[in-house]
């Protein structure tokens, strides 16, 4: 693997990626293509963390002031580092993540879509004007920074999560200190040298806007315990939420939680099945199964199951598996053998369960050295302990229904609620799917798979996945502090609900 390994020498130098940045550290970063050794970087000590949230509260004070269309500027700047940087930053994310050529460069586009609708943005934090029930008073509601906001990020969105937070977290007025995964430190800290170019260009920022920590969860404790840190948007397993959200809700700071997903999709009877057989084989396998929003659970009436299982078999078993950055592959590497031996465990369980597995074996034939799995298609008796499980992997199982309110109920049994969708030609399908008693899901699609979102919708789940909402829309509202405004223009003083208190 002499020739990728010197290839991604090549993508580090054209990120400004120094080799004593990379050299004689004690965190490892290994490429889940190979497993060959990427880079030994340098973890931040926990001794710096209180200059760290010092320079980030100097920068707070600064850069809050600052009109938002201005800070809208420096977002534009980055994104035209973004665009000039795209090739390599989507090249090191197949590096780090072992993402498949297009959906590197695909995070990096993302980052750049955020970018522009944050330069928007920053012209648009509006407030309300709002009827008082006074006379001559008028009031409003107006939008301030918050405060510096901590992004702790997964693996899998090594770069992406990061700019949905920093974008607008930066247009809200807000510095950003990002601990990114320990798995993947090398895309971050390439970011941190897109950013600091477009600094350069804008000329007048604060020190300390974006501070990013290298190193695993104790650096991520720090992060989310600290008072100076009002916002904590954190983006990883449930069992992470778990830990941050009591922390941070006991100094009362405001948490952003985007934790795991377990996705379905219903298929009706009178589904395209040709156009669900394609949204099944990507959001199920691509980026191997390792999508926060990949599907996980097929519900498929049951006059059709037959048919679209062995169409999906078939769909499988020609998939191109193998090194992320060859032209044609479409099924990477999981990130590393822990991932995969999840994987072997999860599908021995569905099977002690009742469930029958096609695929799910491990690849070691024309792959390099990563952990290379057989995508897996589970069908299982019911909605058994296993499936109700998010296991990061791309593991599919399936499940019949007979009547579309059981399908809703399956698809809503489940302790997590990310993305869900429905196949479907028949309307009250659709319109039932998404009306109040229908998917409880945060995002909820027709004829769509569940994942690869686009930007301009509020991204996030509800129960286990913590509720949080990232992106589009008017997520915004999260980065910022909201005030209420009444002022008296007249000579008399009226208290509201027509009390009474004469002195
Ligand atoms: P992970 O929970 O192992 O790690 C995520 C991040 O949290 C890392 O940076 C880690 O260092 C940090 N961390 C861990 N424990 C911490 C603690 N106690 N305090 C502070 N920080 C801590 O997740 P992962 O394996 O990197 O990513 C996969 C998971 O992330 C999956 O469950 C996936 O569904 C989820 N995910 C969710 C979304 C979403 O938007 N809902 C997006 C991407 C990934």
């Amino acid at each position: 693997m002499k020739d990728i390994l010197m290839t991604a020498q090549t993508t580090l130098e054209n990120l400004d990626l120094r080799a004593a940045e990379l050299t004689g550290g004690t965190l490892k970063v290994t490429s889940p293509i190979d497993g060959s050794l990427l880079a030994e970087v340098h973890e931040t000590p926990l001794t710096e963390m209180d200059a760290v949230f010092d320079r980030a509260q100097k920068a707070f004070k600064a850069w809050r002031v600052i009109p938002a269309p201005r800070r809208g500027e420096l977002i534009r700047l980055l994104c035209e580092e973004l665009r000039a940087a795209k090739d390599d930053l989507g090249a090191l994310v197949s590096w780090e993540a072992g993402k498949i050529t297009s959906e590197g460069l695909g995070e990096v586009q993302e980052m750049i879509d955020i970018c522009d609708f944050a330069v928007g943005l920053s012209r648009q934090l509006y407030g309300l004007t709002i009827a008082s029930e006074r006379p001559g008073h008028r009031m409003m509601e107006t939008w301030h920074p918050a405060g510096p906001v901590g992004v702790i990020s997964a693996f899998n969105f090594p770069v992406a999560v990061w700019s949905w937070n920093a974008a607008l977290a930066l247009v809200c007025g807000d510095p950003v200190i990002w601990k990114p995964s320990e798995k993947t430190p090398l895309t971050a800290m390439a970011c941190q040298k897109v950013f600091e170019r477009a600094l350069a260009r804008f000329g007048d920022a604060p020190d300390g806007l974006l501070q990013t920590l290298i190193g695993g969860s104790d650096i991520g404790e720090a992060l989310v315990a600290s008072e100076a840190v009002p916002v904590i948007s954190a983006t990883g397993s449930t069992r992470m939420g778990r830990a941050v959200a009591p922390i941070v809700a006991q100094r009362f700071g405001k948490c952003i939680l985007e934790l795991g997903g377990n996705n379905a999709m219903i298929v009706g009877a009178s589904a395209d099945l040709e156009m669900a057989v394609r949204a099944i084989v990507f959001s199920a396998v691509g980026t191997a199964g390792q999508r926060c929003t990949t599907l996980r659970r097929l519900i498929v009436h049951t006059s059709i199951k037959d048919e679209l299982v062995t169409r999906l078999k078939k769909a499988y078993a020609g998939l191109p598996i193998g090194n992320p950055l060859a032209e044609g592959t479409l099924v990477g590497p999981l990130v590393d053998e822990a991932a995969g031996a999840a994987m072997t465990t999860a599908l021995q369980a569905a099977e002690a369960e009742g469930g029958v597995v096609f695929g799910g074996t491990r690849v070691t034939e024309g792959v390099p050295e990563g952990v290379y799995m057989q995508p897996a298609i589970v069908e299982m008796p019911g909605q058994t302990g296993t499936v109700k499980a998010e296991t990061f992997a791309p593991i599919l199982y399936v499940m019949g229904y007979d009547d579309f309110d059981q399908a809703i109920q399956i698809q809503n049994d489940v302790p997590q609620g990310l993305s869900s969708c429905v196949f479907t030609l028949n309307m009250r399908e659709a319109e039932q799917f998404l009306a109040a008693a229908g998917s409880d899901c945060g995002i909820a699609n027709v004829n769509i798979g569940p994942s690869g979102a686009e930007i301009g919708g509020a991204f996030g789940g509800e129960k286990e996945t913590g509720g949080g909402r990232e992106s589009g829309s008017d997520a915004w509202k999260s980065y910022m502090r909201r005030q209420t405004n009444t002022v008296n223009y007249s000579d008399a003083l009226p208290l509201a609900q027509g009390v009474k208190f004469d002195i």
